[in-house]
């Protein structure tokens, strides 16, 4: 199998094209929007769900992590009304740990002819190996890294992925949960109903907290 990255190869085939862009999204950002909205418009996907974890097991114990029930409805308030991108609760429905081999497994049985991309940002990408079954993610879908012009990330060479350029933007969920604590501004580093839903709710006041 090779194991560079490439573009996607054209299908003719009517199978419904499923990007799956799942994430803590404590709190969402331009970036994350940037990314689906590329994977999906470059890999001719019929919709993105962006899929909100309920607990990101690998992040516990690192630091305190949002309710899932905000973060679900900043990302709601992130999307707005798409046709092409979709919020998708599914992880926070089934509770517990989030492990995306049963997310997949749970959308396959919803949709058994759909066709399901795993996209991943460069870092996301790069620990592929540290997830839970995921001999069983790869089975289930096709590996997408979105990254910035350039070299390629280091992969998992066992592995085929596809490769989407995007638009280098250099922000993180923990930069925005850091400026939030200092009192600065995050306006336009994420839509503006997510900037209102967290003065409302007063989330990220305090340095370290989530
Ligand atoms: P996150 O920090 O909220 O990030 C979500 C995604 O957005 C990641 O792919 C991230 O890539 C990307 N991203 C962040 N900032 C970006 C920017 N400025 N431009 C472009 N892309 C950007 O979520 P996460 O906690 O890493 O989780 C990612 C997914 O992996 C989740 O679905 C999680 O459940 C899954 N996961 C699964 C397992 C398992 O055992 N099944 C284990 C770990 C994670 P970067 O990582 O490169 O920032």
């Amino acid at each position: 199998m090779d194991p560079s990255p490439e573009t996607h190869p054209k299908t003719t085939l009517s199978r419904r094209r499923i990007g799956v862009f799942g994430g803590t999204f404590d709190p969402p950002h331009i970036g994350h929007l940037v990314a689906a909205i590329n994977a999906r418009q470059a890999l001719d996907l019929d919709v993105v769900l962006l899929v909100v974890a309920n607990v990101p097991w690998q992040k516990v114990g690192h630091r305190t992590v949002t309710a899932a029930e905000d973060r679900l409805a900043m990302m709601r308030a992130a999307v707005g009304d798409r046709d092409d991108l979709e919020v998708s609760d599914i992880e926070v429905r089934r509770g517990g740990d989030s492990y995306t081999a049963d997310t997949l497994g749970e959308l396959l049985d919803r949709e058994p002819d759909a066709e399901l991309f795993v996209i991943l940002g460069r870092d996301a990408a790069a620990g592929l190996a540290s997830w839970e079954r995921h001999d069983e993610v790869v089975s289930q879908a096709q590996l997408v890294v979105v990254d910035r012009p350039g070299p390629p990330v280091e992969l998992d060479r066992r592995y085929r992925w596809l490769r989407v350029d995007i638009p280098e933007l250099e922000i993180s969920s923990t930069e925005l949960r850091d400026r939030v604590a200092a009192g600065l501004s995050i306006d336009y580093l994420t839509p503006s109903a997510v900037v209102d839903l967290i003065a409302a709710r007063g989330l990220y006041r305090n340095a370290g907290a989530g």
